[in-house]
């Protein structure tokens, strides 16, 4: 089995180090299943996410929960040292994008779209972005070898509508890979069962023991869902998906590898 999709390479560059599991937790999850390599690369150290911990003490501590996250399912998951909440879409970011992406050779990146509310998400979008074209150009970060060609590019889902709604040129059912996306939600404690009940005003209806917060944390996870499914409900009909219990959408960039027929299956496989 694992080695059924040999060569297959998925990289996630998110801003913090819980977005890939939150925003594309499913695909990951499917991928892992079958034996692709993935990679998830948080570009900031999180180090600004809670209400009590100190940063210094943070970065350390969502570190570990990004590495044991990733460590569920088999995949490499990484923390860079870029400040939370202070990234800016530099030419330092875009040479550390550009580095990354020839250095795994991805076959897919998935990463934020340039209109989301936090200023980091964006930073990455835009680095990403800026990155599509000049990872095939030699003479940019010299250092590491050009890649024959780029990779598939893609966004990760989001419900904004300005300036543009997001396109969902791939729709998945998440509901065989929602469990797993929360049990890798929940190794980040610091945010899903800290920072982001008492961010949002939660924290009186969290439960104590594990059993109940995991399940607190997938009733917390269908309140997204069912926003997804309400906002591509077009979409979702025009498919066959509205009986999905969870889905997810990708939207590809236009400035990458345009994704094929042929590859469309390898990449999003059951996609729609
Ligand atoms: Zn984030």
């Amino acid at each position: 089995m694992l080695d059924q999709r040999s060569g297959c390479r998925l990289l996630v560059l998110g801003a913090h180090p819980d977005d890939a599991e939150i925003h594309a937790g499913g695909l990951i999850a499917r991928h892992a299943a079958l034996g692709t390599t993935i990679r998830l690369v948080s570009v900031t150290d999180g180090r600004s996410g809670h209400h009590e911990i100190q940063p210094d003490d943070l970065v350390t501590i969502r570190r570990e929960e990004a590495r044991a996250a990733g460590q569920l399912i088999g995949a490499d998951s990484v923390t860079w040292d870029f400040p939370d909440g202070g990234l800016q879409a530099d030419l330092a970011l875009r040479a550390a994008i550009i580095r990354e992406i020839r250095s795994f050779a991805p076959d897919l990146v998935l990463t934020h779209r340039p209109w989301d509310y936090h200023p980091d998400h964006r930073a990455v979008a835009q680095a990403v972005q800026d990155a599509c074209y000049l990872v095939t150009v030699p003479h940019i970060a010299a250092d590491v070898p050009v890649l024959p060609r780029d990779p598939v590019v893609a966004s990760m889902v989001d419900l904004f509508t300005r300036p543009q709604r997001f396109e969902p040129h791939v729709l998945l059912d998440i509901s065989h890979e929602l469990d797993t996306l929360v049990r890798m939600a929940a190794c980040h404690a610091s945010q899903v069962f800290q920072w982001l009940p008492y961010h949002d005003d939660l924290l009186e209806s969290l439960p104590d023991g594990e059993a109940e917060r995991l399940l607190w944390l997938k009733q917390w996870f269908m309140t997204i869902n069912e926003k997804r499914k309400t906002h591509f409900q077009a979409e979702l009909k025009a498919r066959g998906l509205t009986n999905a219990l969870a889905i997810e959408a990708y939207e590809i960039s236009e400035y990458a590898r345009p994704l094929d027929s042929a590859e469309r299956e390898r990449l999003f496989p059951g996609g729609k």
